[in-house]
C-alpha cells in the first residue's frame, strides 16, 4: 500500500482522508492514509460564528477527529508539523519524522498581521478567540452600551485571499441579538473595510442588498479608507480618522502558510501553493525517484487559478480534497483525472441571526435572495447534515 500523509485536520484534510479511505481495487484499500494535525478536533469554521453572540457552543464546532477517523478507517497523529522536505519526500513535526509517498498539503491559510494586531480578536484565528470575543461583548451587554466595530481586509497580491462572508455574519448577528435584549439603541455599530466595495466578488446585486442592510439597521459604514494601525481603543484609518471601540473584531487578509516558505515548493505572490487544476502541486514530480506526481494542496493553502472574483470557501476545499484523492488513485489504478477550476463558485448562506441572504456566483451568474427566517435554520441544518453525514451517520447528499 502506498503511505499518504496528509497534514491539517481541516475541512480539506478531512475530506481527502475521507475520500482517499473509499479508494479500493479488488476489494483491498490502495492507500494507507496518516492524517497530521496539530488539534485532535475538526473546527468547522462555518459554524463558529454564532459562538460569541451564544447561537452555538465550541462542542458543536468541534469534531474530535478520532470519531472521524474511526468511521473512515484512516490514522490520525495530533502532531504540528514543523518541516516539509519535498527532496527527501518527509515531514517533520514536533514528535519525529515522518515519510511518504504521497502528500497532501491542506494546512489552511496564514493571516497577514497589521499593526497593533493585539488590539483586535478575529473569529477567523485561533478558535479559543471566538470565546473570548463572546466574553468581551457579554460585558459590553452586562455594562448596557459600548461601541462595536468589525471589518475585514484584502491582499493586494491575491485577490482570493480575503475573507470578508463571517465579517459581515457576525455584525449582523450581534445586531440581532441587541435587538432581542432591546439595547440596540446603546451600541453604535460601525463596519470598516479599506475597499471602496466590500463583498464586490459576490456580484453587484449583494453589494446594493447589503448596502441597503447597513442603512436599515442603523450600522454605520466606513469603505475605502487604508487601515493604519489599530489601537486599545479603536481604529486609526489612514486619513487620520479615528473608529472608537471598546470591541473590534477584524479578519486580517489571508497569506500563505508560514511552514510553506521554508519548504522550497513553489509559491505565488501570497505564499499560497500552486497547483494545476488537477491539484498537483507545480513541478512537484521533479522532487520524485520516479517522475510520479507525489505532492498536492488542497483548500485555503493552495493559489486558486481562475476568475477575479474566486474564492477560499469550504466547498471548494472539499471538491479540490475530493479531485485530489481522485488524481491520486488514477496514477496507481488508471482512469482519467478531475479538474476543480470548473466547479470554481461563490456558494454561501449568510446568516443574519434571524434569517440569512442565499448567495451564489459563477461564471454566467450572480444571484442574492433574502431567506427571511428560513436562512437561518437552513444554515443550522447544513451544520446537523455536515456532522451527521461525515459521521455516515446519515447518507451523503450527492451535491453537498
Ligand atoms: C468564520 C469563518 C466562516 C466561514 N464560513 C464559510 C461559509 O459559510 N461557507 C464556506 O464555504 N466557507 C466558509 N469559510 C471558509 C472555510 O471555512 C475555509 O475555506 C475552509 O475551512 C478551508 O479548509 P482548510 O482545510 O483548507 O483549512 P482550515 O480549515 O484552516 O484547516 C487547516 C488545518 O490545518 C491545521 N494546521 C495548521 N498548521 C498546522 C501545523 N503546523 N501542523 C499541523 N496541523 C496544522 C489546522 O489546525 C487546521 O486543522 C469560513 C471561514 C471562517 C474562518
Amino acid at each position: 500500500m502506498k503511505k499518504v500523509l496528509i497534514l491539517g485536520g481541516g475541512i480539506a484534510g478531512i475530506e481527502a482522508a475521507i475520500h482517499l479511505g473509499k479508494i479500493k481495487t479488488r476489494g483491498r484499500a490502495v492507500f494507507d492514509v496518516t492524517l497530521l494535525s496539530e488539534r485532535d478536533f475538526l473546527y468547522v469554521y462555518p459554524l463558529s460564528i454564532w459562538i460569541p453572540t451564544g447561537g452555538t457552543a465550541p462542542d458543536k464546532v468541534c469534531f474530535p477527529l478520532r470519531d472521524l477517523a474511526d468511521t473512515h478507517h484512516f490514522k490520525v497523529a495530533v502532531e504540528r508539523v514543523e518541516a516539509i522536505d519535498p527532496q527527501e519526500q518527509s515531514i517533520t513535526t514536533e514528535r519525529g519524522v515522518h515519510r511518504y509517498d504521497y502528500l497532501i498539503i491542506a494546512l489552511g491559510a496564514g493571516k497577514l498581521k497589521p499593526k497593533g494586531a493585539e488590539h483586535f480578536l478575529s473569529i477567523c484565528g485561533d478558535p479559543r478567540e471566538a470565546l473570548l470575543i463572546k466574553e468581551k461583548l457579554d460585558r459590553l451587554i452586562a455594562a448596557g452600551g459600548g461601541k462595536i466595530a468589525v471589518g475585514f481586509g484584502g491582499n493586494p497580491l491575491d485577490s482570493s485571499a480575503v475573507r470578508g462572508g463571517p465579517a459581515f455574519e457576525f455584525i449582523f448577528n450581534v445586531d440581532n441579538l441587541l435587538r432581542k435584549r432591546g439595547l440596540r439603541n446603546n451600541f453604535q455599530l460601525t463596519f470598516f473595510a479599506p475597499m471602496e466595495s466590500p463583498g464586490a466578488r459576490m456580484g453587484a446585486n449583494a453589494v446594493a442588498a447589503m448596502g441597503g442592510m447597513f442603512k436599515r439597521l442603523g450600522i454605520e459604514t466606513r469603505f475605502g479608507r487604508k487601515i493604519r494601525e489599530f489601537c486599545p481603543n479603536g481604529v486609526l484609518l489612514e486619513d487620520e480618522t479615528m473608529i472608537d471601540t471598546d470591541l473590534t473584531m477584524f479578519i486580517p487578509a489571508l497569506d500563505g502558510h508560514q511552514l510553506l516558505r521554508q519548504s522550497g515548493l513553489p509559491l505565488n505572490g501570497a505564499g499560497f501553493v500552486t497547483i494545476n487544476d488537477y491539484c498537483e502541486v507545480t513541478a512537484s514530480s521533479s522532487f520524485s525517484p520516479s517522475g510520479k506526481t507525489t505532492i498536492y494542496a488542497v483548500g485555503d493553502a493552495a493559489a486558486l487559478e481562475g476568475p477575479e472574483w474566486r474564492a477560499k470557501q469550504g466547498h471548494i476545499a472539499e471538491v479540490m480534497a475530493r479531485n485530489a484523492a481522485h488524481n491520486m488513485a488514477v496514477q496507481e489504478i488508471g482512469g482519467s483525472k478531475k479538474g476543480y477550476r470548473q466547479h470554481l463558485s461563490i456558494l454561501c448562506v449568510m446568516d443574519t441571526g434571524n434569517g440569512a441572504a442565499f448567495v451564489y456566483r459563477d461564471q454566467t451568474r450572480g444571484i442574492m435572495l433574502p431567506l427571511p427566517f428560513i436562512g437561518h435554520w437552513l444554515k443550522k441544518g447544513w451544520g446537523a447534515y455536515y456532522r451527521l453525514s461525515k459521521l455516515e451517520k446519515i447518507p451523503r447528499l450527492p451535491f453537498m
